[in-house]
């Protein structure tokens, strides 16, 4: 299923701030191996797609948000392999369809709305249950495709993509942005001994997310999914870089991305990989990493969550 894919290149970039850390850094972009169907997105739904073929399931039903990566990529992905695909998005309809929905509609999205207070109840089983009746035998994958299946396809983002079996070892720090740790618990488990996941988590006070992650790992372990080679790596939250929450920004933010894509010709969101990168570059300035390390930046993709930011965004082309 993967065929149609690029493997994602590994782009080093150098910089002052790199430089004076002493440290190597690459990205490794998996913003670049489809066009429409590219990111953790994909190594999430992946799984997902499988588990729905060999049951035999013809339709796929998600849920997100009006700017969500996650619709994208299902949408495009369910079309890419032949199934039909249901979006229930949080909210009210509001017309005409932003870029993220009226692509979804293209790619044979039926699109669903729910108001927040029904959208919050849309991992219980009554919910489930009436939408089964209202649609039919349906394939359900959760919000981002964040569940086992996630995690296992996410085992597969730093491995895989390694040019030969043994070049992950020569990164000793995996950096990822993190929204519910699906993609950090999938990395974390796919590490060798004496790597080290960092996770930047996007919403505020992301101390939660430790237990997440924890249960994550436990769950996956007790399943009878794939055993991982190793015992999982250890892991690491940076909970100061969200910014003020999930989606916020500020204007140092919006010109720390704008400059980063001038200077490395990397584009970022605002929504997890900004903040990431941000956080990185930070923690780097503060001496936090050691001479001689090699850090590996995950660029999950999804550049979505920018589509809501570009009236910001002008007024600094201006400048
Ligand atoms: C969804 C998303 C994430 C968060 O992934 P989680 O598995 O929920 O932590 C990170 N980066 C991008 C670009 C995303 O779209």
């Amino acid at each position: 299923m993967s065929l149609i894919f690029f493997p994602p290149p590994i782009q080093q970039i150098n910089s002052e701030i790199i430089r004076r850390a002493g440290v190597d850094l690459y990205v490794l972009r998996l913003d670049l191996m489809h066009p429409w169907v590219n990111g953790n997105k994909w190594f999430k739904l992946k799984y997902n797609l499988l588990e729905a073929k060999e049951k035999n399931f013809t339709t796929l039903l998600t849920f997100g948000g009006a700017y969500s990566n996650h619709i994208y990529a299902t949408a495009a992905a369910g079309n890419l392999f032949g199934f039909r695909t249901i979006g229930v998005i949080r909210g009210e309809e509001r017309l005409p369809l932003n870029p993220t929905l009226s692509f979804a509609v293209q790619q044979g999205m039926q699109l669903v709305y729910l108001n927040r207070e029904m959208y919050r109840q849309r991992n219980t089983p009554v919910l489930e249950e009436s939408l089964q009746q209202r649609f039919g035998e349906v394939f359900i994958i959760p919000e981002g495709g964040s569940n086992l299946n996630g995690v296992r396809g996410c085992m597969e983002i730093v491995g895989d993509a390694m040019p030969t079996a043994g070049y992950a070892y020569a990164f000793n720090h995996i950096c990822v942005a993190c929204g519910t740790a699906t993609t950090l618990a999938g990395i974390a488990l796919s590490l060798y001994e004496g790597q080290r996941a960092i996770a930047f988590p996007v919403l505020k006070n992301g101390a939660f997310l430790a237990q997440e992650i924890e249960s994550l790992l436990t769950n996956y372990l007790a399943s009878d999914l794939p055993t991982p080679s190793n015992s999982p790596a250890s892991w690491e939250l940076m909970c100061d870089y969200h910014f003020g929450g999930y989606a916020k920004v500020n204007d140092e933010l919006l010109m720390f991305s704008q400059q980063f894509r001038e200077e490395h010709g990397i584009p970022l969101d605002y929504v997890y990989t900004a903040k990431m990168f941000y956080g990185v570059m930070d923690l780097l300035k503060q001496g936090f990493f050691g001479k001689g390390d090699s850090l590996l930046l995950v660029h999950t993709g999804g550049l979505q969550g920018n589509i809501g930011m570009e009236k910001r965004l002008q007024r600094f082309s201006k400048i």
